[in-house]
């Protein structure tokens, strides 16, 4: 249910971190001293800037007039009706949105962990072992949102964040898709971050939940390795590497860990796994507890307990 609030309900406590139109505060509610993640987005800019490739939906709860079309604005409609509708301990709760004249804010659930691609940087690179604790908690949420008919689109490092007890949640559906009809299995938009974009969105051709296990490779890859597998210095670079170079992980990481990423890295999205497929992957099961990546990992967010 929505509550009718406005952003004198909450008082912001410290800022979180900065996106392109949005500045993110650890906020308090002040009825029940609740923390939450406070995200407001600067409606002038919002509506200035125009982008290309966005999808247009149906059935939206409005929260900006569309009328002056932005296509920004669109967008934010599309992503609010698709985060609202979802509800699972690996994606990040939206708790409640509203507006006024200069902002619209997100209520979101607070992850004062932050995001994984500054926990990486920190680290340099995971063990296989805090790998699978990270990556099995993404696959959860991804798995719950192909079985809603949602593909993500955008999964990479910065938009997966931590809370304090190291849970993983997928964040921001800036990009993400609702599957409405089976004809629509397909879509044909061209979005996600170069270094995670798929060999079928780089060459255009239509694509579906596949893309968002070929990002999940990709997040596999970087999480052991510490590089995104296709990285180079340009964007033609890397999507020619994408759709033409096989990647393979070295040959020290354990057998599971490279059968998995060969496998979510297919090139052809129709002979890749689906995400329950990958949910069911030896990698998963593996017992790590033995191995001289120890389980020390647990403690390297808060120092131990
Ligand atoms: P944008 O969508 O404009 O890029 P983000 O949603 O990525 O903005 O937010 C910017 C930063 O704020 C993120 O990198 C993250 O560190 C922080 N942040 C976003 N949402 C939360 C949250 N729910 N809890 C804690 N920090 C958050």
């Amino acid at each position: 249910m929505w509550l009718e609030e406005t952003i004198t309900h909450y008082e912001l406590t410290r800022e979180l971190g900065k996106g392109g139109f949005a500045t993110v505060h650890e906020a308090r509610k002040k009825s029940d001293g609740r923390l939450v993640a406070c995200k407001m987005i600067d409606r002038g800019k919002l509506e200035q800037e125009n982008v290309h490739n966005h999808p247009s939906y149906g059935n939206h709860r409005y929260l900006l007039p569309s009328s002056r079309s932005t296509s920004l604005v669109e967008r934010l409609n599309a992503e609010l009706t698709i985060h609202h509708q979802v509800h699972h301990c690996n994606i990040v709760e939206l708790i409640n949105y509203f507006t006024d004249d200069k902002y619209v804010y997100l209520i979101l659930e607070l992850c004062s962990g932050g995001d994984l691609e500054r926990y990486l940087k920190e680290k340099k690179s995971l063990s296989e072992s805090e790998t699978q604790h990270i990556v099995k908690q993404v696959v959860n949420g991804l798995v719950y949102l192909h079985n809603h008919r949602i593909i993500h689109r955008d999964i990479k490092l910065s938009n997966l964040l931590l809370t304090d007890t190291y849970e993983v949640k997928i964040a921001d559906f800036g990009l993400a898709k609702k599957i409405q009809l089976a004809r629509d299995q397909n879509n044909e938009t061209m979005c996600g971050t170069p270094n995670y974009i798929s060999p079928e969105i780089a060459s255009r051709t239509p694509h579906s939940y596949a893309t968002d296990v070929w990002s999940l490779g990709i997040l596999i890859a970087t999480l052991l390795t510490g590089h995104p597998p296709f990285d180079t210095d340009t964007v033609h670079g890397t999507l020619k590497k994408v759709t033409h170079e096989k990647y393979e992980l070295p040959r020290t990481f354990s057998e599971e860990a490279q059968d998995l990423v060969n496998r979510t890295l297919t090139k052809k999205a129709e002979l890749r796994p689906n995400i329950k497929e990958i949910r069911d992957h030896p990698f998963f099961s593996k017992d790590f507890s033995h191995s001289s990546q120890s389980n020390n990992y647990k403690y390297a967010l808060w120092g131990p307990a």
